[in-house]
């Protein structure tokens, strides 16, 4: 079935929605090499409703998504970028006022990827395993973090993204403006939220702590935050 935006239903043999069991998600880094592709997403456009719905993931995936990717590709066709990851492409432009271009669009890119596999339709809940122990020594309970993380998306003023990150070792939140993205400041991402308008207007409309509380609560893919963990 296609929508409005032209993105097709991910079925299953069978025919029926992949909506109830969590598929593996693809691992970085992304193949190199231009064209950089819109990556399938691993569930269903409706999956993640009521929290984020089809009609946000069809602008948010379908268009927003997908025009940093096809911009990216415009600005980078004919260049060395052309030949570099995803990854590679945002260490090199990240400190070069001249190419904010290229890493606005090459960061936008890997954030919105990242941020679909931070989420499950079978995520919330609470972490077990090392990351639950890692919470503990380093922010005392989940409550704790779980409080922290939505404090940070909640106060990003403007455009911008939360993340749970690992920096130097230690479990970290913290929030980027706008493109910007742990990856160009060496820390290891553990879990993105988008709290651009984008993400939450036609569900949430002005209500981002709303929108937050529900992703933290509902889709929040721990299984995914702990493979990002270096052993
Ligand atoms: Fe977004």
């Amino acid at each position: 079935m296609s929508d409005h935006t032209g993105i097709r239903e991910q079925r299953q043999p069978g025919g029926s929605t992949r909506k109830s069991k969590a598929p593996a998600k693809t691992v970085f880094p992304m193949k190199a090499g231009a064209p950089i592709a819109l990556p399938e997403l691993p569930y269903a456009m409706d999956a993640l409703a009521p929290t984020i719905s089809r009609e946000t993931m069809g602008y948010h995936y379908g268009k927003h998504h997908k025009s940093y990717v096809d911009k990216l590709n415009g600005l980078i066709a004919k260049t060395p970028y052309a030949e570099m990851t995803l990854e590679k492409i945002i260490e090199a432009t990240a400190r070069d006022a001249a190419k904010i271009a290229i890493f606005n669009n090459a960061a936008q890119a890997w954030n919105h990827w990242f941020f679909w596999l931070s989420m499950s339709p079978n995520g919330g809940g609470k972490p077990g395993g090392r990351l639950a122990r890692k919470i503990e020594e380093d922010f005392g309970d989940f409550e704790s973090f779980a409080n922290e993380l939505k404090q940070a998306a909640v106060g990003q003023f403007g455009s911008g993204w939360a993340w749970v990150v690992l920096d130097k070792g230690k479990l970290k939140v913290t929030k980027t403006a706008n493109a910007d993205t742990p990856i160009a400041h060496g820390m290891t991402p553990l879990l993105a939220v988008d709290v651009w308008e984008h993400a939450y207007y036609l569900d949430f409309q002005n209500r981002r702590a709303d929108y937050v509380d529900a992703v933290i609560e509902h889709l929040l893919d721990w299984e995914f935050a702990q493979q990002n963990m270096p052993a």
